[in-house]
Order: C-alpha cells, then structure tokens, then sequence
C-alpha cells in the first residue's frame, strides 16, 4: 500500500502513545510490524492480574512482579522491530514533563480514558498542530445487568477538526472530580469494577481503525477530499 518510500518514511516517524492498556497494546503491536521506528509511551500504571484479559504481551509473570505497562509494550515493540527506538515515560500524562515529551511526535494516540487524558491529549493537538486519534471501547448494562450499549469510538482529532472539547467529549464534571483523588480516577477506568471485561476484541477494532487512519493520513494516501471522520461502532 504504501511501497518502499512510505516504509521509510514510517520508519522515520516518531509516535506517542498516552495509555498502555488493553487498546494501546494493541495499537503498539500493529505499529512495530507496519515498521514505525520511534515510539514515545506514556503510562504511569502497572501490571495487574485483572489485566490480563486484555493487554496483549502481559504475562502472569508481569502482573506477579508489577511491571509497568510501558515496559511491557516496549518488550512487545523491539519482539517484531529490533531496531525501533522506545521512549518509556512512567507518568501521569497531565504532568507537565510527561506531555512536553510528547511535543517531538508526529502523532498522537490517546488510549487512556480519563478526561484529563484526554483534555491534555486535545491541548497538545490544538497548540502544536500534532494529528491524533482518541479511542475507547465501552460496555454498558443497567442493573439488573442487561445490555445497554455495546461500543468501539474511534476519533480523529486534528488541528482544527474533531476537537474533542467542543464536541463535548470532556466532561467538565468528571475532570473536575479526577482532579481530586486518583482513586477516582481509577474508579471509572473500565475494568477496575469487572475482573474479566470482555472488550480485548472490541479494542482490536478500534485500534485496527485508527492505525489505518493514521497509515492513510500521515503517509497522504486519502483520495481527495477524502477526510478521516469519526467512526462509532455499535454492536
Ligand atoms: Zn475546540
């Protein structure tokens, strides 16, 4: 699809990657055998038994000496693509040192769901015209546990298109909360709840999406006119 040329120039490219959970594993295991060369990874969290179900490259042997999810991605990168460069960054992206380390990228996946993730995420968009893309699965159910919503967001976000602070996709109430304890951050991150969330095939979608959008997008594939546009997939 994109010939030696566009090889090399993923070659040269320099990705950032805000969460290394059960989708951001998965968008880094696509993009180390597509050939990107350098990766920044941005997680301040570590492996946990419960996360086995979904971060792709995590062993039981991860999640019994607490590792972080970075290191595990880094190991999952330099598997496929020995030569590639991974910068590792333990951290809360909202910290000002770990989002100035994602200012050099090309760009952007935001795989955490936070809303601070993701206003920070929209502010190094928006500021330094980096492209991006934020992604997420979600399952819903009322309480008496059935079905309400089964669904993958896939969201381009560009300097002046898709900002997700206008689409209102930052909840004012919830950053405000988060910005109290992190065991509230923690709370709404899916998978804190239920020990065995069933959205490993649910993020493959989601990340499959995006990395294609980025392949079209940063190599100037898209046949004119055409735009990458936000996709949700519901079930
Ligand atoms: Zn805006």
């Amino acid at each position: 699809m994109f010939g030696k040329v566009g090889q090399e120039e993923l070659a040269h490219c320099r990705v950032g990657i805000i969460g290394l959970g059960g989708i951001g594993s998965i968008v880094v295991e696509y993009l180390a055998r597509l050939g990107v060369g350098q990766f920044c990874l941005v997680d301040d969290d570590r492996v946990e038994e419960s996360n086995l179900s979904r971060i792709v490259g995590a062993s039981a042997s991860d999640a019994l000496n607490e590792v972080t999810k970075v290191t595990v991605a880094q190991r999952l990168i330099l598997q496929s693509n020995g030569r590639a460069k991974v910068h590792l960054v333990t951290d809360d992206v909202a910290k000002e040192s770990a989002a100035k380390i994602l200012i050099s990228c090309d760009y952007l996946f935001l795989a955490a769901d936070s809303m601070r993730a993701r206003l920070v995420f929209n502010a190094l968009i928006h500021q330094y015209l980096i492209p991006g893309v934020q992604l997420g699965s979600k399952i819903r159910s009322d309480s008496a546990g059935t079905l309400m919503e089964v669904m993958s967001a896939n969201r381009p976000v560009r300097p002046g298109r898709g900002c997700l602070w206008c689409n209102q996709l930052i909840d004012q109430n919830l950053l405000a909360k988060e910005a109290k304890t992190d065991e509230e951050r923690k709370a709404q991150a899916y998978g804190v709840e239920e020990p065995n969330p069933s959205v490993i095939s649910l993020n493959a979608i989601s990340a499959a999406h995006a990395v294609n959008g980025f392949l079209l997008d940063y190599l100037n594939l898209r046949p004119t006119l055409a735009h990458s546009t936000m996709n949700i997939f519901t079930f």
